[in-house]
């Protein structure tokens, strides 16, 4: 079978529908092969190492729909591989809070230090506290019983409010928290401009069970959400004696952008790093995981 220029018909059609769909202009998709469509296979040709004479022979119809599967796949399944680099954001070092042994400032990925900031503003101005336990984790860490292997940490996307900052002492922490159910927190910042409350909080020894705490607070698991940053889940252990590392209502964790079942966790640290600083580091080797799928 050959097309060219002057032939017609529902095959013409099919290879201008590829055409456009693999980015070239063959025209308006009537079936008629013009010189519009003749360009775009002379394109389509050059660009993939075919004899460039704008005939469709057996090779170049091969080549148009082998280029369309890859096309299609791609849009599934985004490769990381073939000298996949993406422009890297900048790591951005953010101010905190610093309560006892804390942190006053830590590193984010730029966006997500653009959203933090926000939050740290309302904070800040309301009369409340944003501490620290660091956010930036290295690619070398070692990764133990509490350190997720596909932490959000390595991308730039997470970071942790000071652990001893909250569930210690209801009267004085800078946090109190309450159970939202199913293992979620609320975290409430005290602050003198936030709204009068009473909160059901818990504490390191009083885990499953709360005790009304009273004061002015800021809801800052909404003010967190708002921008983006959504909480993760106590691990079951902790409510059965487990480690009080296992609270986790400290980390926050910015999701903005991701797709549940698209989003790659290799794609994510090669927004931040190159490949070249990545492939030999234990997370690359999880460089696969989906979000929602197997990467949370
Ligand atoms: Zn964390």
């Amino acid at each position: 079978m050959y097309l060219k220029d002057g032939s017609r018909g529902e095959d013409v059609k099919t290879v201008q529908e590829i055409l456009k769909q693999l980015g070239y202009a063959p025209g308006k998709i009537d079936g008629w092969f013009g010189d519009k469509t003749e360009n775009a296979v002379v394109t389509f040709q050059e660009e993939n190492n075919l004899y460039s004479d704008g005939i469709i022979g057996p090779n170049t119809w091969r080549a148009l729909h082998r280029s369309l599967e890859i096309h299609l796949d791609e849009q599934i399944n985004p490769p990381i591989h073939n000298n996949y680099q993406p422009e890297l954001m900048d790591w951005v070092r953010v101010p905190a809070d610093k309560y006892r042994d804390g942190y006053d400032r830590f590193f984010l990925r730029e966006d997500a230090a653009e959203a933090y900031s926000k939050i740290r503003e309302t904070i800040i101005e309301a009369g409340g506290k944003l501490t620290s336990s660091g956010a930036r984790r290295s690619l070398n860490a070692n990764v133990g019983a509490s350190r997720s292997a596909t932490s959000f940490h390595y991308t730039g996307r997470a970071l942790d409010l000071f652990v001893g900052s909250g569930m210690e002492n209801r009267g004085r922490d800078p946090y109190v928290i309450s159970s939202d159910g199913d293992r979620y927190w609320r975290v409430y910042t005290r602050a003198d401009g936030g709204d009068q409350m009473d909160i059901d909080a818990v504490t390191y020894g009083s885990r499953n069970r709360g005790r009304a705490t009273s004061g002015r607070f800021i809801d800052l698991t909404g003010l967190f959400e708002k921008e983006g940053f959504k909480r993760i889940r106590a691990r079951r252990s902790f409510f059965s004696g487990g480690s009080w590392l296992g609270a986790e209502w400290w980390h926050f964790q910015y999701e903005k952008e991701l797709e549940k079942g698209v989003s790659m966790f290799g794609r994510e640290l090669l927004k931040v790093y190159t490949e070249d600083q990545v492939h030999s580091t234990p997370p690359w080797r999880h460089k696969d995981r989906v979000f929602g799928v197997n990467w949370f």
